[in-house]
Order: C-alpha cells, then structure tokens, then sequence
C-alpha cells in the first residue's frame, strides 16, 4: 500500500521555487554547514554510528532543555509515542483518549501498543484537546489521555492532569510540534507521565533524517518506566544478550544525535524566530474579516511549529495562494476518526464537528524560523488581494 507523506515533506521540495517557501531548511542548514560537516567527520572517524557517546549527550542535552531528570533517543517520533505505550503496559482492549485532529502516528501509537483508540474533538479557540470532552468519553476500559500539543501549542494539561489523578489514569504527551513550549512556565515533555518528541527534520527541532526521544523520569513516571523505554529501543535488553523483554530496533543514530547538539543551541532563537514571524502576521491579518487566526492560550508559550489560519473559502484562498507562489499546507484535512483506517471504529460524519470544520476550513501558511517582516508582508497583501477581488 502507498502512503502519501505528510504535506510538510512535499513543501520543502518546492521551496526553490517559491516566492515565500512553506519552510527554508536550506536557509537553517547554510548557517550551519561547517559544524554539521565537521560532525559528520567525526563520526566517520570514530566510526561510532548507532548509540555509543554521542547519543548519551544529546539525552542529557535534551533531557536538561526539557528540564525533565530523563531522556531516552528513539529512532522517530512515532517509536516515542509507541515505546511509550507499550512501557505503560497497555492491554487489548485498553482504551485510550486522543484527539482526531492530529497526525496519524498519534492514533497508530496506541492501535500498535495493543490499545483502542478513543477519538475525542478538540476545543474550538486553541485547537487543542477538550478537557471536557476528555472528561465525557472515560468509560471503564480508559487507561490514558495522549494530548498533543498541536502546531506548538500546549494543550490544556491542568485539567488533563487532575482528570488523570482522580480517574487513575497516565498522561503520555505528545510534543512532535512543540519543543520548548511552555504551559504555565514548564516545558513540555516534563508536564506528563512520559514526554514524546520527534526529529523529522521540518519539526522544530529537526535531525537531517529520522529521530525522535522520549523524556520524563519524575515521580510516577520515575526510573523504571524509562528504563523501560530504554530497553524497548534496543531488542529488551537490559544489558548485552540479556532479555527480560522483548523490544524494538528503535535506537537514535550517532550522527543524528550529534546534528541535534549542534541545532539544539539554536532552538530557543528559533523559537523567537517563529514567535515574531507570529506577531507579525497577527499584526497583518488581525482585520481581515472572516479570517479565524491562531490564538495562544493564556499561561502558556506557544512555539508556532505551524501558523494555521481558518476560513470557510479555504480551498479557494489556497488556491489562490499556490497561483502566487506562497507555500501552504493543510494541516490536517481529513480527520482521523472518519478515514478508512478506523473505519471498524464506526465513528459517523458530525461526530467530532469542531474537527471536523477545521479539517475544512484550515490552512497553514509559511513559517519558518529565518521569516523575514518582508516575507510575511508579502504573503499578507496576497491573502488580502484575495479577500478584495
Ligand atoms: C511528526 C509527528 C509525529 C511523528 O513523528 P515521526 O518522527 O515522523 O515519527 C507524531 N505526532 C505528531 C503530532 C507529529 O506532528
């Protein structure tokens, strides 16, 4: 079977041509050329390739910008979420609570740990997963809540967490757009049981191939769930050809790790980056009528991973967008509950509705840490041009 890859991918092989590109990793990575080439020249010297001491500095690098005590490298965001799961000990059967309008390794995470996948809407202002509809749908079976933190805004963790405590439930977040987010001061990755970070190279925090790690390590997520997590990566040993378990190949590369070092001293101003490019887009578009733009939550620090706007002429806008040169992506436009995949779940049109709207109506435009005020005038004035005629 074909899958067809995320819009992400298909917008960064464009941004050649482009008047405003989707994103500009080619900008981010000529910046940084030399130290990434030097990288990479040590790793053929050392010929080190698959964990080894690079990997155990990115985890304590990553673990430390977390400000969680743990850090576990993975071979992909979806091995995190996974992993994850499968440490937690989910069951057949177990039903876990996420939101619809997600990417798919959200839902496959759980499906693939032997769980039920419980789809629940999002809240209509910050797109995140609704506490009130996370409180609605725990039935007898419910083992858990996977919130994500979409577009780089933290979901609404209070109230999930205080759901969790008194239903008996674990929390696994999903931060793959949201490294270095805030929620009440905290970064995310610290707030739940288990934190579940992704590299794709065109998440905020990027390896220039696949990666992904998992954090926490504090309280009732303490040591042995992340030793868990450790061994699941590397076939369930505990130490060479001794299995407790049986686990995963799922291990971070060397090489990867050592790109993340070098980028991860950037994230912080990327994220400013990411931040300004937001203001001035909502300094922009603020009066643009009958155009919905992201709204950040309040006590929390959003990190823009996408800037998703919402319009009911959405394709329209997009099409008019794409005629002049602008990269734009949709993000997501079916949702979850109603692809075929989980069609044996048996959810209906309209069972979701503010999913099931803003898989209709939303449209990401460019975003990128290097935005100049230019850029984000240009793709303004076209959006404004479009409203006119
Ligand atoms: C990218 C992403 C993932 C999966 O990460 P991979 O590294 O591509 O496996 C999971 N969840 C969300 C919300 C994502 O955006």
């Amino acid at each position: 079977m074909v899958t067809s890859p995320p819009d992400l991918r298909a917008a960064d092989a464009t941004a050649a041509g482009a008047a405003v590109p989707f994103s500009d990793l080619v900008a981010q990575h000529r910046a940084l050329e030399e130290e990434l080439v030097a990288a990479f020249r040590r790793a053929v010297r050392s010929a080190q390739f698959v964990g080894g001491a690079e990997v155990e500095a990115f985890e304590r690098d990553f673990a430390g910008y977390c400000e969680a005590p743990a850090c576990v490298g993975v071979n992909s965001g979806t091995d995190a979420l996974r992993f994850a799961c499968i440490a937690l000990g989910v069951q057949p059967g177990d039903q876990i609570i996420a939101p619809s309008h997600t990417f798919i390794a959200t839902s496959e995470a759980i499906t693939q740990a032997g769980g039920r996948v419980r789809f629940v809407d999002v809240d209509e202002r910050t797109m995140t997963i609704d506490p009130a509809a996370v409180r609605a749908a725990i039935g007898p079976r419910t083992v858990g809540i996977m919130p994500v933190h979409l577009y780089g805004q933290p979901a609404d963790m209070d109230p999930l967490l205080e759901l969790a405590r008194n239903k008996g439930l674990w929390v696994v977040e999903d931060a793959a757009q949201a490294h270095g987010a805030r929620y009440r001061g905290r970064r995310v990755g610290a707030l739940g049981r288990l934190g579940c970070f992704s590299f794709y190279p065109g998440k905020n925090l990027g390896s220039l191939g696949e990666g992904g790690a998992v954090t926490g390590g504090t309280g009732d997520s303490g040591p042995d769930l992340i030793e868990t997590v450790r061994r699941l990566r590397e076939h369930g040993q505990s130490s060479k050809y001794v299995h407790e378990i049986e686990g995963y190949n799922g291990r971070l590369h060397a090489i990867q790790a050592a790109f993340l070092r070098i980028k991860l001293a950037r994230l912080d101003d990327w994220n400013a980056g990411r931040r300004r490019a937001a203001a001035w887009y909502a300094a922009a578009l603020h009066d643009v009528p009958d155009l919905v733009l992201p709204e950040v939550a309040p006590n929390t620090e959003h990190v823009f991973h996408l800037y998703v706007v919402r319009t009911p002429r959405r394709d329209d806008l997009r099409d008019h967008l794409t005629r002049e040169r602008i990269g734009v992506g949709l993000h997501y436009p079916r949702p979850l509950h109603l692809q075929q995949a989980y069609a044996t779940l048996g959810y209906r049109e309209g069972a979701l509705p503010v999913t099931e709207r803003a898989a209709s109506q939303c449209l990401s435009l460019p975003m990128f840490p290097e935005m100049t005020e230019a850029q984000v005038a240009r793709v303004a004035d076209a959006i404004k041009s479009f409203y006119r005629a």
